[in-house]
């Protein structure tokens, strides 16, 4: 039995909530903290509890409790529903993804998530985009700020899932840079999915295949069993 496992934000899911910064505000409401910096690449680990870890500590010096964390993640939601409410949008699936995931279960693959969203606001966008979450082994940064730890815990509800000890092939499917570096510390294959901000430098930092959605599920397929650890390229 081989296993896909997909990111989320970028990659099932449309950039609704970072385009409409509810992330950001959500931090600025919920804990009084403006001036929240975005550039999020510069964090150690690009996953909203480690962010939100790193911009409380930077202001003052202690990090958040976990009361905090889940002010924070529940203004998010209200957030994200406010707008859908106010303006008809809201999160939506990267074409063809829930159509995608079942196409795969239905042909025998494994499929779980691994995130670095929280779970409380991934289900959010996932109900959202109509993406088809309920019983999937899933991992989120609720449980691990480094990105390849919350890949390892998905990986590891995976095989508990399907009874088994191993997989004949893991393919992650991720959209940012750093699932790029995850999945080479990790050795696995990755395919990108070129849909949004990332879409030019996937290539440059050696993934070997691409795909723009899921629409057309033999190409997806087809990258999926080609597919190679990304290659390290020269910095
Ligand atoms: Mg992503």
């Amino acid at each position: 039995m081989k296993l896909v496992m997909f990111d989320m934000d970028g990659t099932l899911t449309d950039g609704f909530a970072i385009a409409e910064n509810c992330y950001v505000l959500a931090i600025e409401q919920a804990l009084n903290l403006p001036g929240v910096k975005t550039e999020w690449a510069t964090y150690t680990h690009t996953t909203a509890s480690f962010c939100l870890e790193e911009i409380v500590r930077r202001a003052r010096g202690t990090p958040p409790t976990a009361a905090e964390s889940r002010a924070v993640q529940a203004r998010m939601v209200s957030l994200m529903a406010d707008i859908t409410k106010r303006t008809g949008r809201c999160t939506r699936e990267i074409p063809g993804a829930a159509a995608c995931l079942r196409e795969l279960q239905r042909r025998g693959y494994a499929i779980a998530i691994a995130s670095g969203d929280w779970e409380a606001t991934a289900h959010h966008k996932f109900k959202s985009a109509g993406i088809p979450f309920n019983g999937l082994p899933a991992a989120f940064c609720d449980l691990a700020h480094p990105r390849t730890d919350i890949m390892r815990a998905a990986l590891a509800r995976a095989a508990a899932h399907h009874g088994r000890e191993r997989f004949d092939r893991i393919t992650y499917v991720g959209d940012a840079a750093w699932d790029v570096r995850a999945c080479r510390e990790l050795g696995w294959p990755l395919v990108g999915v070129v849909a949004g901000e990332f879409s030019a430098q996937l290539p440059a930092l050696g993934v070997t295949h691409t795909v723009p959605h899921y629409l057309d599920f033999d190409a997806f397929l087809a990258a999926l069993e080609s597919a190679k650890i990304p290659r390290t390229v020269p910095a």
